[in-house]
């Protein structure tokens, strides 16, 4: 069987629409939403990936800003700037990018961000939310393999779902949210490896999502007749991007398989732009908290 691959950039062009038209509508209300992005250090390659990023938005009439700090900028100069754009009417969603140099702890720079400007969803708010079944401001790139994962109509109630990788930002997420749609959720770590066992995970795995940061390390002879596969990995490998399965042989089993690039992360920037639209409309119109 040749799998039918997952391109994202269909799904990314759907979210992006809607966007340009809640945009629209935001504007017509005399709101514009307004993304902040806080760098500290510079690194060419983010540099490319927040050009992209601003093009993006702009297409859909979001403004874009950039605070640049340098790599020498002290965690408290770091909070105090997080501060000011907390609170800043005209900002509607902060994105910290990372990393950030050692001498800066990142967790306390993420959870400095205000929740209800947590577009990217990396505050202890937005995750304990997903925690409990009623996300708000989710990660992106989980919001992306999930969706593409809904993408091909398959009933994932009680499938089994297997999670490579751990990470607060993709791994953790997605298996939440995985869990949430009622599958059998089993998350693999390098711990798993060490033992031996990821194989046996990856081959019981109906829906098998991948973040390992490993290219190329998930056998394509693992994967399990029929599976969904979305490879989040991305890896640069001489000048090529690669992902973390092998995907020439992964595709001959799966019956569906993301591509890397041209997969998750088209439409990561789809969802950050989407929760952009979100905060934009809850610091608005704030609702009494929404438990359910
Ligand atoms: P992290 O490095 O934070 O996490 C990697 C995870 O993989 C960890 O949980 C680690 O386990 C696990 N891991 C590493 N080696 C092995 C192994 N041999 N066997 C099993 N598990 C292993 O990475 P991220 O989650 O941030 O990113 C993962 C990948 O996704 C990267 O390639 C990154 O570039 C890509 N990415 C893509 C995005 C997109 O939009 N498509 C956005 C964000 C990331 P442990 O916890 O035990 O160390």
């Amino acid at each position: 069987m040749e799998s039918k691959i997952l391109y994202g950039k269909s799904l990314a062009d759907k979210i992006m629409a809607n966007v340009a038209q809640e945009v629209k509508e935001l504007k017509e209300e005399g709101l514009h939403p307004s993304l902040m992005t806080v760098m500290v250090g510079d690194d060419p390659a983010s540099r490319v990936y927040l050009t992209s990023q601003k093009r993006q938005a702009e297409m859909v009439g979001i403004n874009c800003e950039l605070v640049e700090l340098s790599a020498s900028t002290s965690e408290q100069r770091l909070l105090r700037t997080l501060d000011n754009v907390n609170y800043d009417p005209a900002i509607n969603g902060v994105i910290l990018h990372m990393p950030l140099p050692s001498h800066i702890n990142s967790k306390v720079a993420q959870w400095r961000i205000a929740p209800e400007k947590d577009v990217e969803g990396v505050t202890p708010y937005s995750l304990g939310r997903l925690f409990l079944g009623v996300p708000n401001l989710a990660p992106c790139t989980a919001l992306s393999a999930v969706e593409l994962i809904k993408s091909t109509g398959i009933d994932l109630a009680g499938k089994e779902a297997t999670v490579v990788g751990r990470s607060d930002i993709v791994g953790k997420p997605v298996s939440l949210m995985l869990l949430q749609k009622n599958c059998t959720t089993t998350i693999c770590h390098s711990f798993t490896s060490k033992r031996g066992s990821l194989e046996e995970h990856v081959r019981r795995a109906e829906i098998l999502v991948v973040a390992m940061g490993r290219p190329q390390s998930i056998k394509g002879e693992w994967i399990r007749e029929g599976a969904v596969v979305i490879d989040v990995g991305m890896n640069a490998v001489g000048d090529r991007l690669v992902g973390d399965v092998e995907f020439e042989e992964a595709r001959k089993r799966a019956a569906y398989i993301t591509p890397v690039p041209g997969g998750t992360g088209a439409v990561t920037v789809a969802f950050l732009l989407q929760n952009l639209v979100r905060a934009t409309k809850m610091q608005a119109r704030p609702e009494p908290e929404r438990v359910g």
